[in-house]
């Protein structure tokens, strides 16, 4: 037996480990066995290439429990260390590792954003165990060696009896830390980090019923046989090539990806690239309906099928985040803090292919069958409209394959829009007047004055849309979007003749003078309008400009920009100058019936664009009431 004193400049690294690494004492499981799949992987390469004379077969790690000891060992049967191996890799290697990330780590110990600790390697077992045994035997002619430290930096080596190739590790699991010697909890371990490793994971073993045989009777029973449980999938999707793979083996992986997920993805993008980066992965799109923010974190990403994290935020574009599945690539720097990464070259390039793979996706999607790309809009159009918005090569590439469905269920791309409404849309400039709505339902009747008119009304009712149109109107030349109950459309040059006011000035001047004192509030402006006899009335409309300032600062953005915050809303009251109701409340003879009138008019166009509240709103209940009876 030999004694040492491992060369540390740290005294006592351990309690540092410790302390520094307290939230991720869990990783040490994730270490410890790439450790171990290395060493099988080595010892594969190694045969492979003739330098090791001994049978690889099919070799598996095997995580164990012992209650009792109060112990959890890894044993893999890869190429194992020699004494002298374990002299320079164990005392030497791991351990200037473990100097040199404490080094790094110390000063950004505040900076949480370190991935998933990544790198930490052997000497991470010190955060939950007391002492740590290393048996191993090489795969070459030499005496099993063991190597016993208990965390200060003196350690022992002395001969051990193993006979079979590889390494076993006995974490002698410290008090503190004895959830480790939870069956359940080593379970989850494994399955958060160690599903996809290439190297098969063995912990306990499992009853698996056999096949009956096609002549059983029918009372016969099947038989069970223990079998060993293997918690991983060596081969996972990702690592294949797309031509091996069919829709079914996509779909299959993604429930293996999310076991809860019951619904199917709408579709996936394999991600497959060697150079200037390594990079592997397949992205889902799931359905995501309107809601931009319960579906996120669901990307995982690996390090040469290791899970390393869920949250890949600086390596995949925000608006992809909504996405799901698995990215896989040695080579995102992962002992950083997350904003070198995002400074970070390769990162950088990683993101932008990423996001023009995915555009190249949708393209083809879109050409491919496009019919069947407009019924997914309504589920992928927030990943897609959010990526207009914030990347602005994709905004670019979108052009191919953004939908603008109206209200009758019509898919344009901007380009076929523009074609379809060129001759009917326009303002006095010649501006390409593009009209929408939020809300079918409570925008209703604007919709439907709309289409009378022979307008086209679009159906735009993402949470960000009025970020998009604004983005929409300042790079693309020439247009400009009004929702269907916005004051500006009637800016549109009115194709049908212009109508013509029945009133005479004095008529209209008396008018004006009327609804205002009755109407009594600053926030309406009255305003007379001559339109068709049949259309409203009266008409709540807002400015474009307004509205979309206010809704742009409700969901972001624009925030407080033009010293808004507190602007209060303002409308138009557009009347109808020809309409019937109009001309009896300017024949009606008394005044109290006239404002009668009014009030009531007034409240349905309040109510029709949703205005009419509380009190108000009961008053006109019972007023209601009060007429029909
Ligand atoms: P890293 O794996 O990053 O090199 P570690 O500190 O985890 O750093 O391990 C140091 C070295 O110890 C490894 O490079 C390897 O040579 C050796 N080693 C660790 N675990 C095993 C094992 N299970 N079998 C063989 N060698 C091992």
């Amino acid at each position: 037996m030999s004694t040492g004193k491992i060369n540390v400049a740290v005294e006592n690294i351990f309690p540092l480990i410790k302390k520094f690494l307290y939230s991720d004492h869990e990783i040490f499981l994730r270490e410890i066995i790439s450790n171990a799949t290395d060493a099988t992987l080595k010892l594969k390469h190694l045969t492979n290439i003739g330098e090791a004379s001994v049978e690889y077969g099919n070799p598996v790690i095997e995580v164990k429990i012992d209650k009792d000891a109060k112990t959890l060992s890894i044993i893999d049967q890869g190429i194992g260390m020699t004494e002298e191996e374990v002299q320079k890799y164990i005392n030497e290697v791991a351990f200037s590792g473990a100097e040199e990330f404490l080094d790094k780590y110390k000063d950004s110990a505040k900076d949480s954003g370190i991935i998933g600790h990544f790198g930490l390697g052997f000497y991470s077992a010190f955060m939950v165990a007391r002492k740590v045994d290393i048996i191993t035997k090489s795969f070459k002619e030499e005496p099993a060696v063991k190597w016993e430290c208990d965390g200060s930096p003196e350690f022992t080596i002395s001969p051990a009896d193993k006979t079979e190739r590889g390494t076993e590790i006995i974490l002698h699991i410290a008090e503190d830390s004895e959830e480790f010697l939870e069956e359940n909890r080593i379970s989850e371990l494994l399955t958060k980090y160690n599903k996809f490793m290439p190297v098969p994971i063995k912990f306990g073993t499992k009853e698996e019923t056999l096949p009956l045989p096609e002549d059983a009777a029918e009372d016969a029973v099947a038989e069970t046989k223990t079998v060993d449980n293997i918690i991983n999938n060596p081969n996972p999707a990702w690592t294949k090539q797309p031509a091996d793979l069919e829709e079914k083996d996509y779909n299959e992986f993604y429930r293996e990806l999310y076991p809860m997920q019951f619904e199917e993805p709408l579709f996936h993008i394999h991600l497959n690239v060697d150079y200037p980066f390594n990079l592997t992965g397949i992205l889902y799109f799931p359905r995501l309906g309107q809601d931009m923010n319960i579906q996120k974190d669901k990307i995982q990403l690996y390090q040469n099928q290791v899970f390393v994290t869920d949250n890949v935020e600086g390596i995949v574009p925000e608006f992809l985040t909504m996405l799901r599945g698995v990215i896989d690539s040695p080579d995102i720097p992962l002992n950083v803090s997350r904003s070198y990464l995002q400074a970070d070259g390769a990162v950088k390039k990683i993101s932008s292919y990423i996001t023009r793979k995915v555009a190249d996706k949708l393209k083809s999607l879109f050409n491919e069958d496009r019919e069947d790309f407009e019924k997914k809009w309504n589920d992928i159009k927030v990943v897609i409209e959010y990526g207009m918005l914030s990347e602005d090569k994709f905004f670019d590439k979108a052009d191919a394959f953004a939908l603008y469905p109206t209200v009758d269920g019509t898919h344009y791309t901007f380009e076929e829009l523009q074609e379809k409404i060129k001759e009917n849309q326009t303002d006095k400039d010649g501006k390409l007047v593009i009209l929408y709505t939020s809300n079918q339902d409570a925008q209703h009747s604007y919709i439907q004055a709309a289409k009378d008119k022979g307008y086209e009304v679009l159906l735009l009712d993402s949470p960000i849309v009025s970020h998009l149109l604004q983005k929409l109107e300042t790079s693309k030349e020439n247009v400009s979007f009004v929702r269907v109950d916005g004051d500006d459309v009637n800016n549109l040059i009115k194709k049908d003749e212009e109508q013509i006011s029945k009133l005479s000035d004095e008529e209209k001047e008396s008018l004006k003078t009327l609804l205002e004192e009755t109407i009594a509030d600053k926030s309406y402006t009255v305003k007379l309008e001559a339109m068709d006899s049949n259309a409203a009335p009266f008409m709540i409309t807002q400015p474009e400009f307004m509205r979309r300032m206010k809704e742009m600062q409700a969901t972001g953005g624009g925030g407080g920009m033009f010293g808004m915050g507190n602007m209060p809303d303002m409308y138009n009251v557009v009347i109808n100058t020809n309409s019937e109701l109009v001309n009896e409340i300017l024949s009606t003879k008394t005044k109290k019936k006239q404002e009668r009138l009014i009030s009531q008019s007034m409240d349905l166009a309040r109510l029709s664009q949703g205005l009419l509240k509380g009190e108000a709103l009961t008053n006109f209940v019972k007023r209601s009431y009060e007429m029909i009876k």
